[in-house]
């Protein structure tokens, strides 16, 4: 058996944390493959590593000296290796780059290095080999991953061995350095264990798992202790706060399930994400996994008698959206109307062209805007099952005094989804929990 583990940057910000890592590892002999991010924050008002590199290749590209910010992340290394009593050769690591810089290096190179440094001491601190990801995560010039590349190449390096793998980079075809985009540590941990045929991806980081809504709108809301991959991946669109988006491909194509921990309290369970649970692991009276919501969304609200009775009329109306790249995120409709839910920020450039388009060619008996929407959705895979959910969550809207302005629901019904206006948003969320969950 062998467990991936990848830890993120608050698993990695000091000594203190490297400590708990390894026990973490320590503690499972089939926990042999480790991804480690970059040092991240020790307190609210700390750096992050990668922050500064990117700030010390902002310096280099204007000439601007950088060194101050350069002590900055060395010391930090130098820190973490000495209280640790470890003798890995940073000085010549960090010589060697400072040179490169001043060479020139890419951007992605030098925000790589964060990964680097910390791979390579924690493989030290653990006793593990240093694996680089150069040698093995190989990018399309696309920018996508070349999978079947990478992974055989990691199978052969891996095999048999206890490794440690920087996260977050890759190269290219012409072996160049590049990152994924922020956070990116996670699909590194995801296609390590995809490679590896692993039995679970555990994900450690500073929060026991997922929690059922967001603790800024929730007070203590329960944490998740099981979801699905579909379930995870309405939450995260609607806007849940969760995994880097391209974590979950890699893990959920090869069915290996994705295990979210704490390194900071290590007995909890944390939340387990796979393809699907046996009714006997569920627990029977829970029907909705997780509450999410986004505020901020744009409603364009089209009248036209007959309109989904003409055939063609609704292709007109979503190549108009496609002209000016506006992604339709909600499309409720009736047998006169269509409403197109976009996100604020996306369509806000080119709202008034789009609504004159829509207009000459589709002629509609009215049209107009609704701003300030927000969507709220409840998730979960047991609600297609359960009469009675949606008329539950609309009395309890409607006993609160929030004003549903939209609803949709797919005949998958994993979600049942919500428009209210921004100002209900809050609201909305409580409302859903404090009937469903407490
Ligand atoms: N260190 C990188 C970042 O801060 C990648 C990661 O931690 O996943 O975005």
């Amino acid at each position: 058996m062998l467990k991936v583990l990848k830890f993120g940057g608050s698993s990695m910000a000091d000594a203190v944390q490297y400590a708990k890592v390894k026990a973490i590892v320590n503690a499972d002999p089939s926990r042999r493959v480790v991804v480690v991010s970059a040092a991240g924050k020790r307190t609210k008002d700390d750096n992050k590593i990668t922050d500064l590199l990117y700030l010390c290749h902002a310096h280099l590209q204007y000439n601007v000296a950088c060194d101050g910010i350069y002590d900055l992340i060395c010391s930090r290394y130098l820190e973490i290796r000495d209280k640790l009593g470890l003798k890995t050769d940073l000085e010549g690591e960090f010589a060697a780059l400072r040179k490169k810089m001043d060479e020139g290096i890419s951007q992605d190179e030098l925000v790589s290095r964060g990964e680097y440094f910390s791979a390579l001491l924690m493989a030290d601190y653990l006793g593990y080999d240093f694996v680089d990801a150069a040698q093995w995560l190989q990018f399309n010039l696309d920018g996508t991953v070349n999978e079947e590349v990478s992974y055989e190449k990691l199978q052969h390096i891996a095999y048999g061995r206890s490794v440690v793998i920087p996260g977050f980079y890759g190269v290219m075809p012409d072996g160049t350095i590049k990152t994924f985009t922020r956070g990116g540590s996670d699909i590194t941990g995801a296609l390590a264990a995809a490679a590896l045929d692993a039995s679970v991806y555990e994900n450690w980081t500073d929060v026991s798992g997922f929690l059922m809504a967001d603790p800024k709108i929730v007070d203590d809301p329960r944490p998740i202790e099981r979801i699905t991959y579909s379930e995870l991946r309405e939450l995260s669109y609607i806007g849940a706060q969760v995994l880097h988006e391209g974590t979950i491909f890699p893990v959920r194509e090869k069915n290996i399930p994705l295990n979210v921990r704490n390194t900071n309290q290590p007995d909890h369970p944390g939340t387990m994400i796979r393809e699907e649970f046996e009714d006997t692991e569920m627990d029977e009276s829970r029907f909705i996994t997780g509450i999410a919501g986004r505020k901020n969304y744009t409603v364009i609200s089209l009248v036209k008698k007959g309109l989904t009775s003409q055939i063609g009329l609704l292709r007109q109306i979503l190549e108009t959206l496609e002209k000016y790249n506006v992604q339709v995120e909600y499309l409720p409709s009736g047998i006169d109307y269509i409403s197109l839910v976009m996100s604020t920020d996306k369509v806000s450039a080119c709202l008034y062209q789009l609504m004159g388009e829509l207009e000459r060619k589709v002629k509609p008996d009215s049209l107009h805007v609704v701003d300030n929407m927000a969507i709220v959705a409840a998730v979960g895979r047991k609600m297609a099952f359960k009469p009675g959910i949606s008329g539950k969550i609309f009395a309890a809207l409607g006993k609160e005094g929030v004003n549903v302005r939209m609803i949709m629901q797919g005949v998958e019904e994993m979600n049942i989804i919500v428009g209210v206006e921004n100002q209900d948003f809050a609201s909305a969320i409580r409302v859903l929990y404090d009937s469903f969950v407490k």
